[in-house]
């Protein structure tokens, strides 16, 4: 069985219900053969980034661990995002689903169609706020990301679920008398 690496997703989307479109690509990434979900950031509620008259994005940022090289894992997140209907117009228009990979391992990586770590990282809130929650101490660069996070506009990003469970399907037997 080949190695198991440790990557980070971003998700994002402002058309339609982004929240459960993060929630089918989550739930298909970790049920996929190739690895799993290890933990997921709760969902922020971001104003648009570069493009700013569009609606809010939701956002999240996902850890996983996959046996896929940074090639395949793209193609599996290009793939979930064509299943959830994407439809590419305009650079950092609005759209249902946006799957990014933020970071693989300790690799990087400058190919035609595949930058990792994922070139605007350190100058996103909407990925640095979601990604500090479940990794503060990570680096990037040889920066903590709590670090990074200080020298960028974290205002009206906007915490909206309480956890990082909101990915997941609502738990059988949990009705009263069940
Ligand atoms: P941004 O990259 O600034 O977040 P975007 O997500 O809106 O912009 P897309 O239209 O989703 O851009 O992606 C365009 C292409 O970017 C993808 O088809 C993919 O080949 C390429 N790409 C390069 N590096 C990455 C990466 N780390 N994660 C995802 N896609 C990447
Ligand atoms: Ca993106
Ligand atoms: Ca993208």
């Amino acid at each position: 069985m080949a190695d198991r690496v440790t990557a980070f997703l971003g998700l994002g989307g402002n058309i339609g219900d982004p929240a459960a479109a993060m929630g089918v690509a989550l739930r298909a990434v970790d049920a996929d053969p190739s690895g799993s979900v290890v933990s997921v950031s709760s969902l922020y509620r971001t104003p648009p980034w570069g493009k700013t008259d569009q609606p809010a994005f939701l956002n999240a940022v996902a850890r996983i661990e996959t046996t896929l090289s940074p090639q395949d894992l793209l193609s599996l997140c290009l793939a979930e995002e064509r299943l959830l209907k994407r439809v590419r117009r305009e650079r950092w228009g609005p759209r249902t689903i946006d799957i990014d990979i933020l970071l693989y391992g300790d690799r990087t990586i400058d190919e035609d169609g595949l930058t990792v770590p994922h070139p605007r990282l350190a100058e996103r809130a909407f990925v640095l706020v979601p990604l500090a929650e479940i990794a503060p101490r990570m680096e990037i660069g040889g920066r903590r990301i709590d670090a990074l996070l200080r020298e960028l506009d974290g205002s009206g990003i906007e915490r909206v679920t309480n956890d990082g469970n909101w990915w997941r399907l609502p738990t059988e037997g949990t009705l009263p008398g069940s």
